[in-house]
């Protein structure tokens, strides 16, 4: 089973990859409508967000919680 390399959900079926793209290896989640993939900041926004409403945390903790967590993602390890 792959796991998307820009946030880390398994890819179970194939309903899961972009434009049902399974040569790739990130999920619909973090695919633009064309199929490619999104930016860094574009899901440190999303992530952001999510956090924050999930978790009731300040926006600033919210934004830092997610920083630590795309890090340690395959997709953005080496980028910074
Ligand atoms: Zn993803």
């Amino acid at each position: 089973m792959k796991m998307c390399i820009a946030c880390g959900m398994p890819m179970t079926s194939i309903g899961d990859y972009p434009l049902h793209d399974m040569s790739k290896n990130y999920c619909k989640h973090c695919a633009h409508k064309d199929g490619t993939m999104k930016s860094f900041d574009e899901k440190w926004h999303e992530l952001t967000l999510h956090y924050a409403n999930h978790h009731n945390v300040d926006y600033a903790i919210a934004k830092q919680n997610a920083y630590t967590i795309l890090k340690k993602l395959p997709a953005w390890k080496r980028k910074w």
